[in-house]
């Protein structure tokens, strides 16, 4: 490999050369420490045969260790000034830059195509922070979506898609996570590795999809587990009969899952929202539609 993008002299000599400094609408923080991009690198992908799929190459910082590793990677990238510089830096063997907002994109057309049969498809990316949620939840409602989920994300929204039952962050983005994916944490990045400074610290973590759970009409569970969420100091009971404008059917699901009603959300496991929902299916259904 040439030598590392991401350091402070090479960031500069490229922005520079090209005359672009960076966009902070579009959460432009360049990463310049060799040793962190290749460390994600090395936890998102398995093997040179899987498929990588990027977002937000930038200039290129983790692009370059990405494309070390593996033959494809597709990255896509918003800012139009962008693609030219990658190519001169990286060059075009075993990199796909698609030039589009990533929220537009049809993620699952993109994979479908370029996926080779039985190929594992790998998500990585330093996340342009002002739009984490949204892809993150781009990624776990596609049809086709990858293998693993590897992110740079601010340290306490991290904090909640890894937080347990009972701890402060535990939210109903952790609940929805867990259910379909096993969560864990690669590592705790600073915030002086990054051009320019961002006010917050790091972190990257990986989301690995499992099959561990199914239940019936997925959207409807998940709009169950944000309604129990949505008073946090609020009693469950007090959430669910919200929700189900019903206090005497609120009251008679948690009886019937065995769930206390004076209980809060932040105490009960996946397992408990899964009991809560599966167990009063058809009541739930009836009332909601
Ligand atoms: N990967 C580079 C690094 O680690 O140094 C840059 C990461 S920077 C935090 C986020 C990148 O995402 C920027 O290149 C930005 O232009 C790009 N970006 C922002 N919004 C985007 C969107 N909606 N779709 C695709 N790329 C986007």
């Amino acid at each position: 490999m040439k030598e590392p993008i991401a350091t402070i002299k090479n960031t500069r000599r490229i922005q520079e050369e090209h005359g672009v400094h960076t966009k902070k609408s579009f959460g432009q923080n360049f990463i310049i420490e060799p040793k962190v991009v290749e460390k994600i690198a090395n936890a998102a992908i398995r093997s040179k045969d899987d498929l990588v799929i990027e977002v937000g190459p930038g200039i290129g910082a983790l692009t370059q260790y990405l494309c070390e590793k593996a033959d494809h990677v597709i990255a896509f990238e918003i800012d139009e000034r962008l693609p030219e510089i990658l190519y001169k830096e990286i060059g075009d063997e075993h990199l796909e830059i698609i030039l589009q907002d990533f929220l537009e994109a049809d993620i699952d057309k993109v994979i479908r195509e370029r996926r080779k049969s039985g190929q594992r498809v790998d998500f990585v990316s330093n996340l342009p922070y002002y739009i984490t949620t949204p892809i993150l939840f781009k990624l776990f409602e596609a049809q086709e979506h990858p293998d693993t989920i590897t992110v740079m994300l601010q340290k306490e929204v991290g904090e909640r898609f890894l937080a347990k039952n009972s701890s402060k962050s535990y939210n109903n983005l952790s609940v929805v996570t867990q259910y379909r994916c096993d969560v864990k944490k690669i590592m705790d990045v600073s915030r002086h590795v990054f051009m320019p400074k961002p006010n917050v610290d790091s972190m990257v973590i990986q989301f690995t999809f499992n099959d561990k759970y199914h239940v019936q009409d997925e959207p409807l569970f998940f709009d169950m587990v944000r309604a129990c969420f949505v008073q946090r100091r609020k009693t469950i009971y007090n959430n669910l009969q919200a929700w189900l404008a019903d206090k005497e059917l609120a009251a008679e699901m948690l009886d019937r899952a065995g769930i206390g009603a004076s209980d809060r959300a932040q105490q009960l496991r996946v397992e408990d929202f899964i009991r809560l929902y599966e167990v009063n299916y058809e009541k739930i259904r009836e009332r909601k539609s």
